[in-house]
């Protein structure tokens, strides 16, 4: 990262941001049900709004946030639905953090100005059909030939992969190994001969955010795609990566409590029952009060964590278990916070176009991508044994 944006400026542009989901993508929000992805007139807007580029630093075009800004800015764009940053959440983690950090000059130069500007989308592809949780035991293989590596294999519920002009493919290279010291990252053009999409994938929610399967029928890149320039060790390039989505994701989890828990607060002070406002019956506050505790919680945890790691600079290593810590407390304390929400609204918390019945159904896969919340757990007591 190339420093911190100036105070005042950071503040006019959060300003923008504000403005931006107030009047732009709160509104579009009904535009989604049933959409792959998102209308490409709000996509630009993104762009404009530099959203591709927070995490990228201004000498590759990015806008050069520290983490603690960035953090800052996605609890404005998670106020409304989390489809929105979904589109670019692939670029600015997984997509660009390893190259920025693990790349050659050569492949920051080619790639980092193109996502920052969202000309290319980035799109991550790690989980397989036979490796999912068990992240290390990927199929997908890269056989050497040459100058060249052959990519074959299966991808499946990746993100923004139709969408995509880039692709991130952990793939082995290490023939006969079975574990992650044999995965190797490589960066491949979308457009790559061999490489097929398949259909959209149909979602319990997140309409409007597409994952579908990536096939790699012996795809032949040159080894200048290998990112660093360097077999093996792939899960190390993920890692920083990783540790930026995980965060990203637990302030996705917060941004998108404090927007259930004021529609469930609005909705309990109009609607009236046995006389009296919702909001009125000390039950009801119970849930409410529960809600804003933990929300608060949460929000201090990543707040308290993005300063961490931008103290920590490259050393990311002891900020692993927090991460975890961030992504499991927040993913599941937004699940609870959206159950509230559906409950205050009774019958109308069920009914499809209330905005909880669609976060609800939303947020509900943010206990169980970037790691479930049981694999965070094993990570969390695994760093504490060290
Ligand atoms: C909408 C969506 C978008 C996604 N986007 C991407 C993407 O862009 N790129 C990408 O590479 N992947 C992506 N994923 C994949 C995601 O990261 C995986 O789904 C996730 O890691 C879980 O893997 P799995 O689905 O194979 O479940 P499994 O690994 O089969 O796990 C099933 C359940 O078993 C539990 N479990 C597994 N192992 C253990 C254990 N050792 N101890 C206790 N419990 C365990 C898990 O916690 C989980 O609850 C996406 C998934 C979804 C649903």
């Amino acid at each position: 990262m190339d420093g911190m944006v100036q105070a005042d400026a950071f503040e006019e542009y959060l300003a923008g941001i504000r403005r931006l989901v107030r009047e732009r993508l709160i509104p579009a929000e009904a535009r989604l049900e049933g959409q792959e992805t998102l209308p490409e007139d709000i996509t630009q807007r993104l762009r404009e709004a530099g959203l591709f580029g927070i995490s990228i630093p201004t000498r590759y075009a990015g806008l050069g946030l520290s983490m603690e800004q960035q953090v800052r800015v996605m609890l404005e764009v998670t106020y409304a639905s989390a489809v929105f940053r979904a589109r670019f959440s692939t670029t600015i983690g997984l997509g660009s953090q390893p190259i920025l950090y693990n790349g050659t000059e050569a492949q920051r130069a080619e790639w980092l100005p193109r996502m920052a500007s969202g000309e290319a989308t980035a799109a991550f592809c790690l989980t397989e059909p036979e490796a999912g949780s068990d992240a290390g035991g990927v199929r997908t293989t890269a056989r050497r030939e040459g100058a060249h590596f052959v990519i074959s294999g299966t991808k499946r519920y990746i993100t923004n992969a139709r969408q995509a002009q880039v692709l991130i493919v952990m793939a082995r290279t290490a023939e006969g190994t079975r574990d992650a010291a044999g995965i190797s990252a490589f960066i491949i053009p979308r457009d790559t001969p061999g490489i097929t999409m398949g259909a959209a994938d149909r979602k319990m929610g997140q309409d409007g955010s597409a994952t579908s399967e990536v096939y790699f029928d012996e795809v032949r890149v040159p080894e200048s795609a290998l990112v660093g320039g360097r077999e093996g060790g792939g899960f190390k390039t993920a890692m920083r990566g990783i540790n930026h989505a995980r965060l990203h994701v637990a302030t996705t989890c917060v941004g998108q409590a404090q927007r259930l828990l004021d529609e469930a607060l609005a909705y309990a002070k109009q609607r009236r029952q046995f006389g009296q406002a919702l909001a009125e019956f000390q039950l009801v506050q119970a849930q409410l009060a529960d809600s804003r505790a933990e929300l608060l919680a949460a929000r201090s945890m990543v707040l308290e964590t993005a300063r961490a790691f931008d103290a920590a600079g490259e050393a990311q290593g002891p900020l692993v278990a927090d991460i975890a810590c961030c992504k499991l407390f927040a993913s599941e304390m937004v699940g609870r916070v959206a159950d509230r929400a559906v409950q205050v609204h009774g019958g109308m918390g069920y009914m499809r176009g209330s905005v909880v019945e669609q976060f609800f159904r939303d947020v509900r896969l943010l206990r169980i991508f970037e790691g479930a919340s049981d694999v965070q757990r094993l990570l969390i007591a695994k760093e504490m044994m060290r």
